[in-house]
């Protein structure tokens, strides 16, 4: 036996210990204290909440609140671990209202910063404050100061330098922090927020300022003007909020927000809600863009299974998914989902300050709608974005739009690009290397992609075939054979069924044979080879989802795909006009089913921003 290992004892932690490792798990970096500190301030019942800032956070985090406040006695508590006002016994466990209840953000903090509250309960005279430095508590003692409850965390992990040796740069422990004090403010509607750092405003929220406008502040006009409003209900559970249109999808779910009982949260259910349900509409890779608040019962979600609360634990998982998809697909139907040529003459904007060396810069953290009439000048203009360059031209464009008041409720979605009136879809039509057809329309002119627009529109009617009882099949005298993987046999083999549901008759044929036995009628001249193996593709791609739906859906768009006219082929005029008729009345024709778009419009207004006419 080692020496060290025999005098080696199991012993009680001291408090301060413990507190510092239960501090590991709550507080990770200035953004968490924000975090833990604002759901106080909104457990509070606070309308009005200022965060503070300095050097990212760690040299200091204020946070001042008009809450309810705590009682002198209260407060010689708030730093002992466990100690909380918002649960009693085990029993409330089951019925969460609160964004805190363990009791232990307030010690954790405690234990790894210099801190003091100052805290005035509303209608008392007096305040108290206490201070507590890693883990050294005062007593409470009188002090004057505002109702409500200011909190203040100083030099975050003074006393634990392993975990200090963490901490990023300022700027992205302040980037950090922000994006905290903005999802919180997305979540609570009727809260206002004040972010300032170094003495400087970088966010704020009016409490009156809907969820929409709250959008437009964080991230801009135009995301906030495009967005749909969903509300729904089922039985006690309510969805509120917005989707974007596809056009708005990003690579990283950043502007993917979910609230449940204004609690913000990442949770894999909810994202697999709207995965579903911008299947699609969205190119592989690219994440949706959505603010949802979400009301359940308390008792029907458990909290408490994630020590930062971020994930959740729902009763009746099935239903709810079903609920949400349903609702939320019927909403991302109906946004705008035309690729607008001034999209493109912006894209095309930026590329040509990117090669020209010019950057078109914002400031990353300052709200984008400067021109907003109740926005007070706070952060200092970046330099590019006032001088002639590229970005100045960007300017003039939304102006028009910035006719509403305070808060946009009156903003309704952009509605869909008229070609019904007035549009008679007779030609000329000017064909572009056989694979663009160009054609004027009554307010400018729109560029279809021939391929992307007969492949939606073959979609769309196998899809109501399959839906109205099955897809009409072309049986073949004598199979065609496609050679494949043992493995991609096995798999076709098993969803038989679905395939065939689709229009596909095939049968397994020895190891590593597939035999065709019949196709959709309205395919005409299909490379089979091709369209198997594109089926095998989707199979695999949808396999990882449960389902038979996924797998019919990736066939029925291959066989789309592989039944469409093809960029290349000649179109004569009644060609077009057919086709045309056809993508007017179908419901879904902005995109193909791989959620290219179609056709890009430009408007008259587009031309004249890209001749400088206004
Ligand atoms: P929890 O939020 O889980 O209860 P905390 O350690 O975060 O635990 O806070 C401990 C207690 O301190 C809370 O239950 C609450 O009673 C009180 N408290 C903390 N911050 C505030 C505040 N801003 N206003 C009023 N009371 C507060
Ligand atoms: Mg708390």
């Amino acid at each position: 036996m080692s020496p060290s290992a025999s005098s080696a004892r199991i012993a009680v932690l001291p408090e301060l210990v413990r507190d510092q490792i239960a501090a590991g798990e709550v507080i990770e970096r200035p953004a968490s204290v924000v975090k833990e500190l604002v759901e106080n301030a909104l457990d509070a019942g606070s309308t009005r909440i200022t965060v503070e800032l300095e050097e990212g956070g760690v040299k200091l985090v204020r946070i001042t609140d008009d809450g309810i406040g705590m009682p002198p006695e209260d407060l010689a508590l708030a730093f002992e671990a466990h100690a909380t006002s918002k649960l009693t016994d085990a029993a409330d466990l089951d019925h969460i209202a609160t964004l805190g209840f363990r009791g232990e953000a307030l010690a954790s903090i405690g234990s790894v910063a210099r801190c003091r509250i100052l805290s005035r309960p509303r209608g008392e005279l007096l305040g108290a404050e206490i201070v507590d430095e890693g883990g050294r508590r005062s007593a409470a003692r009188e002090a004057g100061g505002p109702e409500g409850t200011s909190v203040e965390v100083r030099d975050l992990f003074y006393n634990t330098p392993a975990r200090r040796r963490f901490l990023r740069t300022t700027a992205t422990e302040l980037g950090r922090c922000l994006d905290v004090v903005q999802r919180l403010a997305l979540a609570n509607p009727g809260v206002g927020f004040v972010a300032l750092h170094d003495g400087r405003r970088l966010f704020d929220v009016e409490p009156e300022m809907d969820l929409r406008a709250r959008v437009r502040r964080t991230f801009g006009a135009e995301l906030s003007e495009a967005l749909v409003e969903v509300a729904a209900a089922d039985g006690t559970t309510r969805l509120a909020g917005f989707v974007a249109p596809p056009r708005f999808a990003r690579r990283d779910t950043a502007r993917q927000m979910w609230f449940l009982n204004g609690r913000p949260l990442r949770d894999r259910v909810l994202s697999r809600v709207l995965k579903e349900a911008y299947r699609g509409f969205l190119v592989e890779g690219r994440q949706p863009v959505a603010f949802l608040a979400l009301s359940i019962d308390p008792s029907a979600v458990d909290v408490n299974v994630h020590p930062a609360k971020a994930e959740v634990r729902f009763r009746d998982e099935r239903r709810l998914f079903g609920f949400l998809v349903n609702r939320l697909r019927e909403a991302v139907r109906s946004t705008d989902m035309s690729t607008p040529g001034e999209r493109l003459s912006e894209l095309a904007f930026r590329r040509e300050a990117r090669e020209s060396g010019v950057r078109s810069y914002s400031l990353p953290l300052a709200p984008r709608d400067d021109d907003a009439p109740w926005v007070r000048p706070s952060t200092p203009q970046a330099p590019a974005a006032t001088t002639g360059g590229p970005a100045s031209v960007r300017e003039p464009r939304h102006e028009h739009r910035h006719v509403h008041g305070p808060s946009c409720e009156h903003t309704s979605p952009r509605p869909p690009p008229s070609d019904a009136r007035g549009d008679d879809l007779t030609g000329p039509y000017l064909r572009v290397a056989r694979t663009y057809i160009v054609r004027a329309t009554p307010d400018g002119f729109e560029v279809l992609d021939q391929h992307a627009l007969h492949e939606r529109l073959t979609f769309e009617r196998l899809k109501s075939e399959y839906a109205a009882g099955g897809v009409e099949v072309q049986r073949r005298l004598v199979p065609e054979l496609v050679e494949v993987s043992p493995a991609q046999a096995r798999l076709v083999e098993e969803h038989l069924e679905a395939l065939a549901r689709a229009g596909l008759e095939l049968a397994r044929f020895g190891e590593r044979t597939i035999a065709v036995h019949g196709l959709p009628a309205r395919m005409k001249r299909v490379d089979v080879e091709a369209l198997v193996r594109d089926c095998i593709e989707g199979i695999e791609r949808a396999g990882s989802t449960p389902g038979a739906v996924d797998v019919v859906e990736e066939v029925l768009h291959s066989a789309a795909c592989r039944a469409s006219v093809m960029a290349g082929d000649e179109l004569d005029d009644d060609e077009i006009r057919a086709l045309l008729e056809t993508a007017r009345e179908a419901a879904t024709d902005q995109t193909c089913p791989h959620a290219r778009p179609t056709r890009v419009r430009f408007t008259l207004a587009d031309l004249e921003r890209a001749f400088h006419r206004r």
